[in-house]
């Protein structure tokens, strides 16, 4: 069957595309921080839309299962293939082409194998952004992007990814292809089909190519490093800003000082911008379409104000475009550096803004008295309520995959119920994956739980599409 199966997939990409050998798949069955691994008889790399279909075509004939997979970044251990696995994964990393950018539009049509930061450069080039960005921007994909309806630091102003979404183009699991590419702001005409693959973590299909929309680049912007004595300081502060620049704030991120600490000690050429520490620090960056605006200014009364109110301890405004990326390489780093200190098990909690405080508190004291050994580092998308809740573990402590699974689990359950509690979730951002299959079926409900399942046996009724993600197991 194998064999079969091998020769297929041969025929049907250049003999190279078909990866078999253990040194070739091992990246692609190993998750981004290296603590878990699948298999796969191959991963298969297509570089056209008509190849995915024809592979999943095979695959689907054969009865053999398909795992998409995009630049590997998922935290959640979404794009790996399940142990002993007998599956294909197709790796969309040839699709790789900007089919069209269009500046009356405002749009680019891209296929998914494009790299993030090459979706930035390509519309920088006519003078507009793409304004999705994350720390895995250099090597996470749009068609990952889309398919984990991605946030990252600019949703306050410009939403998630499923925001920027105007079009798919789509594999569906039996290997037809869906062609919605549509650049329309306005299309009335029945069911959002694009918008059942977003956030799908490929579970109905692969998404082969994308229009995007793209807005005019601002001419002029601003930083800040804030110090803050308490979230609660943090959240009055998002307020004055809100009141003051409105849709001109575009990132407003909030790190504890322990985090901060991590970077400072991992990461090279990393300085704290303040000459005392603070117990919390907040990046935030203004921009206006204006070259006019003298945001530095404005940024600078409105810090004043702040200061006069007893909202902030410290800050330090951007001189230079250099300085305002050395704040953000420190914002950016936090997944690098945490991975190389220590054991970190990530909670990608959301509440309602105003709650962050509170569920900050709430769980601090639950782990203080549940897992006093562990250290708690934060860094919250604040303008989106977004916490991610970090507990940094000893690598010595949980060297046995059983007993990090156990605390993991254990963790996740005293946290994610606090979240609850505060009208929250347990996935912001970083969707589901293979990690939090049992959280959803935990927090959702029946009913949305029988839609989910609809959806899938509707569209993929031999569950080959990924399998093993997102939906709980039945
Ligand atoms: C350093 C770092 C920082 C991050 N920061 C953020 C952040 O700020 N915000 C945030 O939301 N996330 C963040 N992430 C996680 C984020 O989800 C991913 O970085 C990104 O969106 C996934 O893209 P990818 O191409 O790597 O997808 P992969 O990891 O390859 O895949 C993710 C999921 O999408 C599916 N998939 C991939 N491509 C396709 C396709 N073409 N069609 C159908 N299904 C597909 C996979 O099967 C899998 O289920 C971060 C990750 C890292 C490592």
């Amino acid at each position: 069957m194998s064999t079969q199966v091998l020769d297929g997939l041969r025929a049907l990409v250049t003999p190279s595309a078909v990866l078999t050998a253990p040194e070739d798949k091992a990246s692609y069955l190993t998750d981004w921080r290296g603590r878990e691994k699948g298999d796969a008889l191959c991963v298969v790399l297509p570089s056209t839309t008509q190849e995915v279909s024809s592979i999943v075509w095979a695959c689907a004939q054969q009865g053999v299962p398909v795992f998409p997979q995009g630049g590997n970044t998922s935290l959640c251990v979404g794009a790996i293939p399940s142990p002993g696995g007998s599956g294909v994964v197709v790796s969309l990393s040839r699709l790789s082409r900007i089919r069209a950018v269009d500046k009356a539009d405002n749009s680019m049509i891209v296929e998914a194998g494009c790299i993030l930061a090459n979706i930035h450069a390509a519309a920088d080039t006519i003078d507009r952004i793409f304004p999705l960005s994350l720390g895995a921007e250099g090597s996470c994909q749009i068609g990952g992007n889309i398919s984990t309806n991605a946030g990252g630091t600019g949703v306050l102003r410009y939403g998630n990814t499923r925001d920027l979404v105007l079009g798919l183009e789509v594999v569906l699991p039996d290997g037809r292809i869906w062609n919605g590419l549509k650049t329309l702001r306005k299309d009335n005409t029945g069911y959002d089909l694009k918008n059942l693959f977003i956030g799908a973590e490929g579970t109905l299909g692969i998404v082969t190519a994308a229009a995007l929309k793209i807005f005019p680049k601002p001419k002029d912007n601003a930083h800040a490093w804030i110090g803050v004595s308490d979230p609660g300081a943090g959240v009055s502060l998002l307020s004055l800003f809100q009141e003051t620049f409105d849709t001109k704030i575009t990132a407003f991120e909030m790190m504890s000082k322990s985090e901060v600490d991590i970077v400072l000690r991992h990461v090279p050429d990393t300085r704290l911008p303040l000459t005392q520490p603070q117990p919390w620090y907040i990046v935030v960056e203004l921009s206006d379409v204006q070259s006019t605006a003298n945001l530095t200014a404005q940024l600078e009364t409105c810090l004043q104000l702040a200061a006069e109110k007893g909202l902030i301890a410290d800050a330090v405004i951007a001189q230079s475009g250099a300085q305002a990326q050395s704040f953000w390489k420190i914002r950016h780093s936090v997944s690098e550096a945490n991975k190389d200190h220590g054991i970190g098990i990530t909670l990608d909690i959301g509440v309602p803004v105003s709650q962050v405080p509170g569920f900050i508190a709430r769980a601090n004291a639950a782990m203080q008295s549940t897992f006093p050994e562990a250290e708690i580092v934060i860094v919250c998308h604040l303008g989106d309520g977004n916490v991610h809740y970090i507990a940094m573990f000893d690598k010595r402590d949980l060297r046995d995959p059983a007993k990090r699974k156990r605390v993991q689990k254990d963790l996740e359950r005293l946290v994610h119920d606090i979240a609850a509690e505060f009208g929250g979730t347990f996935s912001a951002e970083h969707g589901i994956g293979q990690k939090l299959k049992g959280e959803l079926a935990r927090y959702k409900s029946a009913v949305e739980l029988d839609m989910f399942r609809a959806l899938k046996a509707a569209l993929d009724p031999a569950g080959l599409m990924n399998p093993g993600k997102l939906l709980p197991d039945s």
